[in-house]
């Protein structure tokens, strides 16, 4: 028997071999247009915060007013103390404003789709899964006792012949709105029809779509007008800020409150920072001129990269990766495009699927023309190099 030490000295000596190793940098200051690493600024083509809104001052102020009114801390679970009247009301706000008659918050989206899957899926059930789906998804999957299939990306056929074979228990469809890695878009209506011929519940995970698709930000769905049965939207990509949210009806809402063990061993989310988003959500619905710049960033970015030489995906979202392919040369564009002063990070395996290694740019409202200027030069030059 290995000691635990040896286990993962070479777990992580393999990841390293592999070229697979994570590392993590320290930013000094960053914003959705500028970040700094070991005092160098860099144009900041890798973040989720679509709109800037994580240094927007009317949240930052809200979210000062709500430390001062309620404390740093919610001092206990949701069933316990911890449920404020700043999570209640944030909770109606986003079911008023998304069509649905209940919102449960989460600490993360990563916890909300753990919790959500595994109070739900039991023994007979089926999950199935966009293959591309996000890795919080998949895992809950497979750590529930339902079956768990994947269907090829975006391809309602392929979720068809999944559902024909029959099953003992309940089926819970599950995609993305807007694709993590990808950046591109699921067809819902279509997903929604085929699982409800099937008399299953769809769940989509919209956290790359809420707040920059469909009016008023409301997202994904709303903007195919779907309506799954199980929306989960998330804080910390659009909305600036962080935390997670189901959307459902009365008798979900209630069953995940009996049965959701993150909800219940879990202390909730500061209360100032549940006003803080309810001050970031009414900016999100206000944001049509973020969004519009965003949309015009995006246009120009796709224009500019046309001519380049790597295979520009098929997305109209913030985000816009190039698939380069191979690990390491995804990482050494990274590299030159960081000499130049534009931080991109390069996605690797086991995150996307091996031969797809990517430079993930993600594009934001805060971001000029003149900076995009600067990405494409410097993908142009790297490309050379
Ligand atoms: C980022 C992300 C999550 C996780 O949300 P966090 O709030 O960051 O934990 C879940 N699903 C998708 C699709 C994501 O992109």
């Amino acid at each position: 028997m290995m000691s635990w030490q040896h286990r993962m000295q070479q777990a992580v000596m393999a990841r390293h071999e592999a070229g697979r190793l994570r590392q993590r940098i320290v930013t000094q200051h960053d914003d959705a247009r500028w970040m700094v690493v070991d005092g160098q600024r860099y144009r900041n083509f890798a973040a989720n915060d679509y709109l800037g809104l994580s240094h927007d001052l009317r949240i930052i102020n809200a979210w000062q007013q709500g430390a001062e009114r309620y404390g740093v801390g919610a001092g206990g679970s949701g069933h316990v103390t911890g449920y404020s009247a700043a999570h209640a009301g944030l909770e109606a706000q986003l079911a008023d404003w998304l069509g649905y008659s209940r919102a449960l918050l989460f600490i993360s989206g990563f916890a909300a789709n753990q919790a959500v899957i595994t109070a739900l899926a039991g023994r007979d059930d089926r999950i199935l899964a966009d293959k591309l789906s996000h890795a919080s998804l998949l895992e809950a999957a497979r750590l529930s006792p339902a079956a768990l299939r994947r269907f090829a990306h975006n391809q309602p056929d392929s979720l068809q012949r999944l559902l024909t074979s029959s099953i003992g228990g309940e089926t819970l469809v599950v995609t993305e709105g807007v694709f993590s890695m990808d950046g591109d878009r699921a067809p819902l209506a279509a997903l929604q029809q085929l699982t409800r011929d099937a008399k299953g519940w769809l769940m989509v995970d919209d956290a790359h779509g809420i707040g920059v698709t469909g009016a008023q930000g409301r997202g994904s769905c709303w903007q195919q007008q779907v309506k799954p049965e199980l929306l989960i939207v998330t804080f910390g990509k659009a909305v600036g800020v962080s935390g997670a949210a189901v959307l459902c009806d009365e008798m979900s809402a209630e069953y995940l409150l009996q049965f959701a063990r993150h909800l219940i061993y879990s202390t909730a989310m500061p209360p100032a920072q549940a006003w803080a988003l309810q001050s970031a959500l009414v900016c999100l619905q206000q944001g049509d001129d973020l969004r519009q710049q965003l949309a015009q960033n995006i246009a120009y970015f796709r224009r500019g990269a046309s001519a380049l030489p790597f295979r520009l995906m098929d997305s109209d979202s913030a985000i816009q990766p190039l698939i380069v392919g191979d690990d390491q040369h995804a990482m050494a564009l990274a590299r030159q495009l960081r000499a130049r002063g534009c931080w991109v990070t390069a996605i690797r395996p086991p995150t996307v699927p091996p031969g797809t290694a990517r430079l993930r740019i993600t594009l934001n409202a805060m971001h000029q023309l003149a900076d995009i200027d600067v990405l494409l030069e410097s993908l142009y030059a790297a490309k050379s190099e």
